[in-house]
């Protein structure tokens, strides 16, 4: 072999292994979309061609574990921070900081002061600063200015603007002349039908039918605007529902004083602040008042719901069995149908499906946390996670093997306390990185030999030359 061709094959080997690590997954376009309420198993309840055409074609996570509590702000923020509530520090729709001695209230809408959102800094941000851009089309928290920025594009909130105007947007974003690479679509059903009917009713049939609709349109859209193929979308949901009954309520008014304590945030997980010098009264009046209600003071929350170390979790909390409500009185506001109950119960989980060029084809699998989602979407969107609670080897499996590698990202395998920022994080690499690293390497090493032998090769007939010289003196001696 002459040196040209080695170079050659010198060449070919660098070539793979710069395809390996070096194919920017700038090429990666995410859209990542919520339809509220979104059980996991809706998707059985009436025939749904569009979502079972995702499944088809894409891949698909049966259960999917999400934080506690179970509640639309906590976990909205969750699947695009990766942290648990208690870390992110949006633990509930209603909340009360006494540090800030400030409320935020999703009922009111009082959602939008920045202080309550910036123990964490969402993907859009990370996004952004690593200089990328991002649109947001109502997904909870895009339009509120967090660590002083907004989504590079997104729209104010509001409930009237159709499924198809949003649409329009986010395709307008993906095709603009700086186009967007990350896009987070939001729609509030079937969460506000499953409320007021409740998931068990026969009404829930034709709002998951419609949702199927919605998404058929979605699809329709991007494949008229050639992204059908080349944009990876996330379809999921921020929790499930159960059914509740009025004859499954929990009155707080029946064994406490309600001029003892404030009521933060009420079903399924009361969040209660006693008055001052109350605390004793009102946990021994709550504590073993109702067999399906479990009454922990702060410090006795269990470890596994990651719901504790933040100021903005109250010094009692309350939280009832499935299906059953807690009322302060039976006067109040009840719902058919509600959440927030403990993570673990599959009637609080979501849906998860993924369609695009970085998935998988076909491909189910069994479970996944949505803390799981954050490092996943880092990977896709090539840009370094923040800290997180997450894991990407939980789902790693979802993709391709021949998923660019991204930029190796942080990962926390322990639960981040809020005393303990984060920061202490441990790499993670991927298979295909292994794979890549393994392959370019061989590539380097067969070549090498090669040409090695080849060299020695063709140095052997001055050799025997040599050695016949050598020989000679001996054989006249
Ligand atoms: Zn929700």
């Amino acid at each position: 072999m002459t040196p040209k061709p080695f170079m050659v094959s010198f060449a070919l080997a660098a070539l793979t292994l710069s395809t390996t690590f070096c194919l920017q997954p700038d090429q990666q376009k995410v859209l990542l979309v919520s339809f509220d309420g979104f059980r996991w198993d809706y998707l059985y309840k009436v025939p749904t061609p569009h979502f079972h055409h995702v499944l088809k074609y894409g891949a698909h996570v049966k259960q999917v574990t999400n934080v506690f509590i179970t509640k639309t702000y906590p976990n909205h923020y969750s699947l695009v921070t990766g942290l648990f509530a208690e870390n992110h520090g949006i633990v509930a729709n209603d909340m009360f900081d006494p540090i800030l001695n400030k409320s935020f209230s999703l009922d009111h809408m009082n959602i939008y002061d920045s202080e309550f959102w910036e123990e964490a800094t969402p993907i859009w941000i990370t996004n952004q600063r690593a200089g990328h851009t991002s649109g947001a089309a109502m997904w909870p928290g895009t339009d509120v200015k967090i660590h002083d920025s907004f989504p590079t594009y997104y729209l104010p909130y509001n409930q009237s603007v159709s499924f198809e105007d949003r649409v329009a947007k986010i395709i307008e974003w993906f095709t603009s002349k700086d186009p967007i690479n990350f896009g987070l679509l939001y729609w509030e059903e079937p969460d506000d039908t499953g409320h007021s009917v409740g998931p068990d009713s026969p009404l829930m049939g034709p709002v998951i039918s419609d949702i199927d609709h919605k998404l058929g349109y979605l699809i329709k859209m991007l494949k008229k605007a050639k992204l059908w193929n080349n944009v990876n979308l996330i379809i999921t949901s921020d929790h499930g529902m159960t059914q509740c009954s009025k004859e499954r309520v929990i009155e707080l008014d029946q064994y406490v004083d309600k001029d003892h304590y404030t009521l933060i945030d009420q079903s399924p997980v009361a969040a209660i602040l006693p008055k001052e010098g109350k605390f004793d009264e009102v946990y021994e009046a709550l504590a073993e008042a109702h067999p399906n209600l479990t009454v922990y003071k702060k410090e006795e929350i269990p470890e596994k719901w990651h719901y504790k170390y933040n100021d903005r979790i109250q010094p009692i909390v309350a939280v009832a069995d499935e299906g059953w409500y807690i009322l302060q009185n039976k006067s109040d506001d009840f719902l058919l149908g509600n959440h927030g109950y403990d993570n673990a119960l599959a009637e609080m989980h979501p849906i998860f499906l993924a369609h695009g060029p970085a998935f998988r084809k076909n491909v189910t699998k069994e479970a996944m946390n949505s803390t799981d989602l954050y490092p996943l979407l880092c990977h896709l969107l090539n840009i370094t996670a923040m800290p997180h609670n997450g894991s990407f080897r939980n789902v790693q499996d979802l993709l391709n093997s021949a998923t660019p590698k991204a930029i190796p990202y942080t990962q926390s395998t322990t639960p981040l306390l809020s005393s303990e920022k984060p920061g202490e994080c441990e790499q993670e690499e991927s298979y295909p990185y292994f794979i890549g690293i393994s392959l370019g390497s061989i590539i380097v090493i067969v070549f090498s030999v090669v040409f090695i032998k080849h060299l020695i090769h063709s140095q052997v007939p001055a050799l025997q030359y040599m050695q016949v010289e050598i020989a000679q003196p001996l054989l006249q001696a």
